[in-house]
């Protein structure tokens, strides 16, 4: 039964509970196997995933093919370090960069240490071209860039830097989707502006359009690079394989990480012309990037993410969530706002709600359905791209269900 775990459950959560630093607070449920954008826990309770772990599953569970990959590549060779070439590897970091503007490929392990490379890139960048002024990085509010201490320094939210200071140097906030601000901003110090196409854990912030355009133009006039970070947002979430092609730029580095490894770790950070020769042997690494069972993974998730039918379905499918979401919002009079890029939709709930998007969540878990947050007021759905329409209905009607719970204590 939902929200009871069994005494063998049960056991498995006090171990956890003991065990964990308690930095995660994990709900009730010890999940035990996924198919398509269903999963289970180990007392047999089904669940419609709309988070897709946090935007990873982008293809669901169990994937026949991805499957295949791993297995094929499983029984072959798991890891020899990067001092030797894997076709896996080579090949992934081949078709990476003629899906896009890169050149050239840097594979690590997470969204963190892919931006990690890119504020790295950026500054190795402005040390060859540039005087010591010429380092500062600008990102912007709301953003989310990772954990590590870089990149939680990148991500211009206090909440995430309180009792970790002190921050390194070299970055500047600024105000999303402003362009006086960040044109006011920018300076002969700027050596990149890095910006999420779509804001994420900020709570579904697409860049206006135009945004992305002026930043272009801005970083252009400064001899500045542009980062987009896609972690979140990129390999088909939005519609497109990745979310900058909305606009009409192209950006001087890219990162991806999360739905790239259809589950599995990966992080890439991607190079353009202008950036791409500049780490030279020694300068970066990581002993795990490029693992040749995660990128036999990835290389199927890619040109999965390519197929037009599954990205026009993106878009199909977000315009049914949104006008539901609206008809059930607008009845309750529950939603300041719903926000979608794609199957990237949160809905925002407005006052005496607004604290309840946790609640959702936790009703969410009662009802047979996995749902995120973003924020204390915004629920974020992120199912998997490959949802069926049922699939799709009956993880709506749940997640109706989880509003009417939760919002009626
Ligand atoms: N950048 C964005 C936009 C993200 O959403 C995230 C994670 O949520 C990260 C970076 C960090 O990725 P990871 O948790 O894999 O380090």
């Amino acid at each position: 039964m939902y929200g009871s775990p069994t005494p063998e459950s049960q056991a498995v959560i006090d171990a956890g509970k003991q065990a964990f630093l308690q930095n995660y607070a994990p709900a009730p449920v010890v999940l035990d196997r996924g198919e398509g954008a269903r999963v289970y826990d180990k007392d047999g309770n089904e669940y419609i995933d709309f988070g897709a772990g946090i935007s990873v599953s982008s293809l669901g569970h169990q994937h026949p093919d991805l499957v295949a990959a791993a297995i094929d590549q499983l029984h072959k060779l798991w890891h020899v370090s990067n001092l030797y070439w894997t076709e896996p590897t080579a090949k992934l970091c081949e078709e990476l960069a003629a899906s896009c503007f890169a050149e050239r490929v840097f594979l690590c392990n997470s969204g963190a240490e892919a931006n990690e490379a890119a504020i790295k890139l950026a500054r190795k960048w402005a040390s060859a071209t540039r005087d010591a002024e010429h380092r500062e990085i600008i990102t912007f509010e709301g953003g989310f860039h990772g954990r590590t201490i870089a990149t939680v320094t990148a991500t211009a939210q206090p909440k995430y830097h309180e009792g970790f200071e002190p921050l390194p140097g070299g970055f500047t906030y600024c105000r999303f989707n402003d362009r006086a601000a960040i044109e006011a901003a920018m300076s002969e110090r700027t050596a990149a502006v890095m910006v999420e196409p779509v804001q994420g854990e900020g709570g579904i912030h697409p860049a206006e359009p135009g945004f992305l355009e002026h930043l272009r133009k801005l970083c252009d006039r400064h001899d500045a690079l542009l980062i987009a970070d896609e972690i979140q947002c990129g390999m088909g979430r939005t519609g497109k394989l990745y979310a900058y092609q909305w606009s009409d730029i192209e950006p001087d580095i890219m990162t991806l990480a999360k739905a790239l490894g259809g589950g599995l770790p990966i992080g890439a950070m991607l190079a353009g012309p202008k950036v791409a020769g500049c780490l030279q042997p020694g300068s970066h690494g990581s002993t795990f990037g490029g693992n040749p069972v995660v990128c036999a993974v990835a290389r199927v998730v890619l040109q999965k993410m390519q197929d037009r039918a599954l990205m026009q379905r993106v878009q199909t499918l977000s315009e049914r969530v949104v006008t539901r979401l609206k008809k059930f919002g607008e009845e309750r009079q529950l939603f300041a706002d719903v926000r979608a890029s794609g199957l990237l939709v949160g809905a925002q709930l407005r006052a005496p709600f607004a604290d309840k998007a946790g609640a959702v969540m936790s009703a969410g878990v009662d009802n047979g359905l996995l749902v995120l947050v973003a924020g204390s007021d915004v629920v974020r759905m992120l199912p998997p791209l490959t949802i069926s329409d049922e699939e799709l209905n009956d993880g709506m009607d749940r997640l109706e269900a989880s509003f009417e719970t939760a919002l009626a204590d």
